[in-house]
């Protein structure tokens, strides 16, 4: 029997805080109960915002943790080339486009949209607004100059051209704490026609995490909740691709004293700072509400 893989996949643009706690913890104690193997892979596409050292700043916090993973640790950074022979194939199914709004142009639609019409503007399920189209925005003379002076451009999924290509509705296999797997019905819809590569960067968080989790044979996607309704996303490039489905686990947040998600901008939960106060590692996974 091939054993169950998981990952621990954090983005080394801060410390480590007691949210990464949590989801490297639980990812630890899934893969031994499960007698599976636990991978890290390292999140970096964001060049300007990750670090090396901020990289061996996490893994250190991780090992302090006590948690061990399989090395070597994959570098998402590393990998451009796979994700690029994704791209190329995706827009060989006629399935990308160019999208050359600035976010400013993109707000002032937005802006003109809902003073015109008194509605809101069409959102994803973590509130940014949809894609409104370069046609709907510019006139088509300045879209070609721009494409003509090799203005930088993201590459977004059209979806519609890609939901037309589903043969069955789409859904995910998601794994309660009691053991259950449920069916989740996705709607990648809710998303519209997300980026795949950034102008920044040429790939995205969603193309490089569906097709590394399947590069690796992750079984199980062990993270936050806050992931949950991208998973459509997720479930839809796996389709496309042709590749394999993890199950998936969205576990929890931990909230801070006033019911906020953690973040990295704020330091007051780093693992850092807490164990020079005197924590150790089982006082973490106390406080993460872990036995
Ligand atoms: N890199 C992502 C983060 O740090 C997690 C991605 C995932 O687990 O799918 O939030």
């Amino acid at each position: 029997m091939t054993r169950p893989v998981f990952r621990f996949a954090p983005s080394p643009n801060g410390r480590l805080h007691l949210g990464h706690a949590l989801s490297a913890l639980l990812n630890a104690d899934m893969a031994r109960r499960a007698g599976g193997r636990l991978l890290v892979r390292i999140e970096d596409i964001d060049r300007a915002r990750c670090t090396p050292e901020l990289e061996a700043a996490m893994l250190a916090d991780l090992a302090w943790l006590g948690v061990s993973w399989e090395a070597p640790v994959r570098r998402q950074s590393e990998h451009f080339s796979d994700y690029a022979a994704a791209l190329a194939r995706l827009e060989a199914m006629g399935l990308l486009y160019r999208g050359y709004l600035t976010r400013g142009e993109i707000r002032q639609a937005v802006a003109d949209f809902e003073a015109r019409e008194g509605t809101p503007f069409p959102r994803d399920p973590d509130g940014a607004p949809l894609y409104p189209g370069d046609a709907a925005v510019l006139p088509e003379e300045e879209i070609g100059a721009r494409a003509a002076a090799g203005a930088p451009f993201a590459l977004r999924l059209d979806m519609n051209a890609a939901l037309a290509r589903l043969a069955a509705p789409l859904a995910w296999k998601e794994l309660g704490e009691d053991g259950r797997v449920a069916e989740i019905a996705a709607d990648p819809a809710r998303w519209g026609d997300v980026v795949l590569a950034r102008k920044d960067t040429p790939t995205s968080y969603h193309l490089s995490v569906v097709l590394d989790d399947a590069l690796q044979g992750v079984t199980h996607v062990v993270r936050g909740r806050d992931l949950f309704e991208a998973t459509a996303v997720h479930r839809l490039l796996q389709m496309l691709l042709g590749l394999g489905e993890p199950v998936y686990r969205h576990h929890r947040l931990v909230l801070d004293g006033d019911g906020r998600k953690l973040s990295k901008s704020r330091g007051d939960t780093a693992l850092a700072e807490l164990r020079a106060q005197g924590a150790g590692p089982a006082d973490i996974r106390a406080m993460v509400g872990l036995a």
